[in-house]
């Protein structure tokens, strides 16, 4: 079959949206899914930095929502044709990790989501003239409008719900949501310092107000603060004597701080206003070494890394969707929409922080 795709042919090139061609259908284990919407995530564009890593040409986009149209288990699948699905991060299902319910941390993690993923998947997906594409980006590669998806990644949703709108829980809202009420646990009482209010930080802000957590926002951009003070945090910008200023919002301290910026000197005030026995989250890759001013990991402070909210999608997906319903995680407020033609404006309004959430809609007339 073919259809229209997004594929990205060189690291400082733009998106070229044309048409690919996928020579079969879905292998056991795989569910072809017709992509409804896919968020644009920081991981989809960091590729741009990846020196090389990532192999191109490739079709990014992993927060992809859509319909099953065709099935490799038949009808004893998890997911059936016609089912909606929301697509997650891809992870193998056996290493010790994945058997341990956090497979953000499988074994495999890189190599299936980051360098290139599953072997038998190559050469399924090619450009219009034979050219190979790399194989699946975190199992979906949904900057397009069809996606072959291991059924593992796929999340069962209720059709009722508005699918275009709910691709971003798959990774960016599941990473900021998850550290908030998977790692941290924050409850009332506890105090959240987040650095960096962009899709994931807002969506921490959110987890935190819901769970009835105090929150603290501190970003530099003044639209941003506001949206995360409307979402129930006390907003704060980065700013000189930051860390004091910390630590008078949280009561002389905070037990967690999550930060999404991979900025030294803001982790370091971060770490500098935690109270004794509190805990760093760190979601974004350090490009820098991080040096540690004395005293700041003393009085069982902790730092630690959060890969995808430690989630379990199947388990955090349909509660962010019951959150959601009941008014209490309202992450819909930071999507905008796009023709999936339009994907180089979604990332120049991305960068430049006009938009918190970009959707790329597929074209639906290619059927
Ligand atoms: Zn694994
Ligand atoms: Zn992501």
């Amino acid at each position: 079959m073919r259809f229209q795709a997004a594929v990205l042919r060189s690291y400082d090139a733009p998106f070229a949206v044309e048409e690919v061609v996928l020579s079969d259908g879905p292998a056991a284990g795989e569910i072809l899914v017709e992509i409804t919407g896919c968020g644009m995530c920081r991981t989809d564009l960091a590729v741009r930095r990846s020196a090389g890593r990532t192999p191109l040409p490739v079709i990014l986009g992993h927060e992809g929502a859509g319909v099953v149209v065709a099935s490799g288990d038949g009808p004893d699948g998890t997911t059936g044709v016609g089912d909606h699905v929301v697509l997650s991060f891809d992870s193998c299902g056996q290493c010790r990790n994945c058997r341990g319910a956090a497979p953000a941390y499988c074994d495999s993690f890189a190599s299936l989501n980051l360098l290139g993923g599953r072997e038998e998947h190559t050469r399924r997906l090619t450009d219009a003239m034979g050219g190979a594409l790399a194989p699946r980006w975190f199992g979906q590669s949904s900057f397009a409008a069809y996606a072959l998806v291991p059924a593992r990644n796929a999340v069962r949703v209720d059709p009722a719900l508005p699918l275009e709108l709910l691709g971003p829980l798959g990774c960016g809202v599941l990473t900021g949501a998850g550290a908030v009420l998977n790692t941290f646990r924050a409850g009332p009482g506890d105090t959240l310092v987040v650095l960096g209010a962009g899709a994931v930080g807002l969506s921490a802000v959110m987890a935190a107000a819901a769970a009835g957590a105090r929150t603290v926002a501190v970003d530099g951009n003044p639209g941003r603060l506001a949206l995360a003070e409307r979402f129930g945090a006390i907003p704060l910008t980065t700013t000189a004597g930051l860390d004091e200023r910390l630590r008078r919002q949280t009561d002389g301290g905070a037990q967690y701080a999550l930060d999404t910026t991979a900025s030294a000197p803001l982790i370091n005030d971060a770490l500098r206003a935690l109270r004794p026995t509190g805990v760093l989250g760190l979601v974004a890759r350090l490009h820098t070494a991080l040096p540690l001013e004395p005293g700041t990991l003393d009085r069982g402070r902790s730092i630690r890394h959060i890969c995808e909210g430690d989630a379990v999608p199947g388990l955090l997906i349909p509660r962010l969707i019951d959150l959601w319903q009941a008014g209490r995680f309202p992450f819909d407020a930071l999507i905008r929409t796009y023709p999936l033609a339009d994907i180089n404006e979604a990332e120049r309004d991305c960068d430049a922080g006009r938009v918190v959430k970009p959707v790329l809609l597929p074209e639906r007339g290619d059927r």
